[in-house]
């Protein structure tokens, strides 16, 4: 009852399931560059595992795991310009992480400290996740409407899960990018559930690629396990983009190996024979497989890699853990560029109370 995994004509595939090439590999894609892709997606499996562990042991709050996406992200992120704008939604770690957000901002996101979306760099552009369904297309549709009448030629890409393909958020942005042919690249993770909702039931149509033919724009579906594809087509798409000739919707076919949060049990209203063979579709496997298969990786700089990402990590959760806490008010500070009167009325009604508690209990408020 979902959608396959396979390749499928009219799907875009480079690399197969089994680590085969399907076709010839498009420009820019040389066995260095597919080693760096590799080697992100190790990464980010790893500090994607290390987040749930921190969730289970109570030291982080509810978080997204991007389990078996990983090449969506990574894709996404190797495909952009430096000058392009990210409208990330919250399964985007791999993307942001190449931008130049660190692994310690993610896991402070998670732990619910605004110092985490404080990006510099490349990143400093992008905004930060989107929790809520699907409205951050709209964010996005504004930025390109921006881009074109300054005339730029940059491009946003903004991403969602299928869930949000039901939007009227989602629909309506892209309308406009339509209508005004605006330079915004919209990828969709089709990871087949919306919590616990299947893909199925989200749509009456074959496809959620198909979408874009109601809204006048570019739409094509890509193995979203092949990082080949994802890179391929997003860059494609941004070039057009960055043209003037209008936006494009990527469907990238995944699945999610994971609960959608830690807050989640997948095992209630899904097959577990159905996660068993989507992981015969896993990213990170195929990836490997192909540069062993080809002489380009071997185990000794596969136990380099794990060695060294198990202390990118463990340095990244180590500062986290020992980050200072942030300031009491952050979480109202950091709402709009500017406080609000009514946020300015709660933060001073917060800080008043936490200093009277403060003082009940003999100390002061600082470091609380
Ligand atoms: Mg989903």
């Amino acid at each position: 009852m979902f959608d396959s995994l396979d390749q499928v004509p009219g799907k875009l595939g480079f690399i197969d399931a089994q680590g085969n090439t399907r076709q010839p590999l498009p420009a820019g894609v040389d066995v260095a560059w597919l080693q760096a892709s590799y080697q992100h997606m190790v990464r980010i499996r790893q500090l994607d595992k290390k987040a749930v562990a921190l969730q289970r042991t109570g030291q982080m709050h509810t978080y997204p795991p991007c389990l078996g996406q990983e090449a969506i992200g990574t894709g996404i992120g190797l495909a952009m310009q430096d000058d392009d704008i990210l409208v990330p939604y919250y399964r985007d770690q791999a993307t942001q992480v190449l931008r130049g957000v660190t692994m310690q901002q993610v896991l402070q996101v998670w732990g619910g400290d605004e110092r985490g979306n404080l990006f510099t760099g490349v990143a400093a552009r992008d905004f930060p996740n989107s929790v809520p369904i699907g409205t951050q297309m709209s964010h996005a549709a504004g930025i390109a409407a921006a881009m074109k009448s300054r005339g730029v030629r940059q491009a946003v890409v903004a991403n969602c899960g299928d869930g949000a393909t039901s939007r009227g958020d989602v629909y309506e942005a892209l309308n406009l990018v339509g209508v005004w042919q605006l330079p915004m690249v919209a990828v969709v993770n089709n990871n087949q559930w919306a919590i616990s909702v299947p893909r199925s039931l989200q749509t009456g149509t074959r496809t959620l690629a198909e979408k874009a033919l109601a809204v006048g724009i570019e739409g094509l579906q890509v193995d979203g396990n092949d990082v080949v594809a994802v890179f391929h087509a997003v860059r494609t798409a941004l070039a057009r983009a960055r043209r003037g000739k209008g936006g494009t919707l990527i469907e990238a076919v995944s699945y999610r190996l994971s609960d959608h949060t830690t807050a989640d049990d997948a095992t209630r209203y899904r097959d577990a024979a159905e996660v068993s063979r989507a992981w015969d579709y896993d990213p990170v496997k195929r990836l490997q497989t192909w540069l062993h298969a080809s002489g380009h990786w071997t185990p000794a700089q596969e136990q380099a890699l794990l060695a060294t990402v198990k202390k990118e990590v463990d340095e990244a959760v180590s500062a986290y853990l020992n980050e200072p806490p942030q300031a009491p008010d952050d979480f109202i500070a950091y709402v709009f560029a500017e406080m609000t009167p009514p946020l300015l009325a709660q933060r001073d009604r917060l800080l008043i109370r936490l200093a009277r508690d403060a003082a009940a209990q003999g100390g002061d408020s600082h470091g609380q």
